[in-house]
C-alpha cells in the first residue's frame, strides 16, 4: 500500500515516515518572554561572523521555490559560526548538548557552516506570545563532531518588525529587488552586489537569543537541530514586506499558447505542485493576494528553553 501522503505526511528518500505528526521536538515553538528562563553562560553562547557575499553575476542564486525566497551560493564561504559542545566530543554528544551544559562543564567549540539562508511571512517562531512580519532563516551544517560526519543542522533566526518611518531595509534591498515572482525560478545577484549578511543581524552586542532543540519546520521535520532565536528584532519597511509577500503570493496563471479549455484560470500558490510544474514558462501569472509562508507553532513537551544574554 503506498503510504499516506498529506502535506506533512509522507516518507522520505530513504523510506523513512516524516516526523512532522508524530515527534516530540518539533518547530516552531512559542518562546518564553526573556525574563522567566535560564541563561546560557556566556563563554558558551554561540558566535557568528557572516563576511558579505559578493556577486560575480553568477555565483549567488535568490530562488522562488514556491515555499519560499532562497538565497544560495555556489563555492566556499568563509562564515564563521562556532558551537560550544563538551570538550573531547564522543558519539555520544550532540550538536545539542549546549543546552544542557552548565557553566563549570569543560567545553570546546565546533564550526557551522553557512548553506542557505530563506524567509518566513509571517514569523514562524513566536515570542511571548508575539508574531512578527517576517523571520529569517540561516540554516548551517556541521560535521566535525563525531555524531554528526554525515551532517546536523542549527539555524538562526532573526525577527523583523515593521519601522513606522518607512526607511527600507539597505541590508535586504539587494534581496527582495532580485527575489522572483515566479515560483521554481532563480535570479542571479548582478555582478558587484553584496549581500551584508552579518548586518542583517543585531549588532554583536545585542545578539541575546532563545535556544532549544527543534526541527525543521518543513517535511521531513527532521529533530535534533539546535535553534537560535535572536530576541532583537531588525526592521524591515512596509513596502519591503509587501515586495516579499508578492514574491511568495497567490498567482493567477493563464496559459500562454494553449486551447480554449487551457485558457482557464487558475488560481494557486504554489504553481510547481500543478500542471505547470514541469514548463512554467508555458504560463502567464499575476500576483493577485499578497501570500504568507509559516508552519504553526508547535507543542514543547517539556523542552529545555534557555536564553543567551550577549552583554
Ligand atoms: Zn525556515
Amino acid at each position: 500500500m503506498a503510504p499516506r501522503q498529506t502535506r506533512w505526511e509522507g516518507v522520505d528518500g530513504t523510506g523513512k515516515p516524516w516526523v512532522c505528526m508524530t515527534g516530540k521536538k518539533q518547530s516552531p515553538i512559542n518562546l518564553p518572554t526573556t525574563k522567566t528562563i535560564s541563561r546560557i553562560p556566556r563563554a558558551h553562547q554561540t558566535r557568528w561572523s557572516y563576511p558579505n557575499l559578493v556577486s560575480n553575476g553568477s555565483n549567488i542564486e535568490i530562488i522562488n521555490n514556491g515555499h519560499t525566497i532562497q538565497v544560495e551560493w555556489l563555492g566556499a564561504y568563509n562564515a564563521e559560526v562556532d558551537i560550544t559542545v563538551p570538550a573531547n566530543p564522543t558519539d555520544a554528544n550532540r550538536i545539542t548538548d549546549v543546552i544542557n551544559m552548565t557553566y563549570t562543564d569543560k567545553a570546546t567549540t565546533v564550526k557551522a557552516t553557512p548553506l542557505q539562508f530563506h524567509f518566513h511571512a509571517t514569523s514562524e517562531h513566536l515570542i511571548g506570545g508575539k508574531i512578527y512580519p517576517l523571520e529569517l532563516h540561516i540554516v548551517h551544517r556541521v560535521t566535525d563532531l563525531p555524531a554528526c560526519a554525515s551532517g546536523c543542522f542549527t539555524v538562526t533566526g532573526i525577527m523583523f518588525e515593521l519601522t513606522t518611518a518607512g526607511d527600507d531595509n539597505a541590508f535586504l534591498k539587494p534581496i527582495l529587488d532580485n527575489a522572483p515572482v515566479r515560483e521554481g525560478t532563480m535570479n542571479y545577484l548582478p555582478a558587484g552586489d553584496e549581500i551584508e549578511l552579518g548586518n542583517l543581524l543585531p549588532a554583536p552586542t545585542e545578539r541575546d537569543y532563545i535556544t532549544y532543540e527543534g526541527s525543521l519546520t518543513t517535511p521531513p521535520c527532521s529533530e535534533g537541530l539546535l535553534w537560535h532565536v535572536l530576541t532583537t528584532p531588525q526592521k524591515i519597511s512596509l513596502n519591503q514586506w509587501r515586495q516579499y509577500r508578492n514574491a511568495v503570493g497567490m498567482k493567477d496563471c493563464v496559459a500562454k499558447n494553449g486551447t480554449t479549455e487551457n485558457h482557464e484560470h487558475k488560481h494557486h500558490r504554489h504553481l510547481l505542485a500543478a500542471e505547470a510544474e514541469t514548463h512554467p514558462e508555458d504560463w502567464s501569472c499575476k500576483v493577485v493576494a499578497h501570500g504568507t509562508n509559516f508552519r504553526n507553532v508547535q507543542k514543547v513537551y517539556g523542552r529545555k528553553v534557555k536564553l543567551a544574554q550577549a552583554a
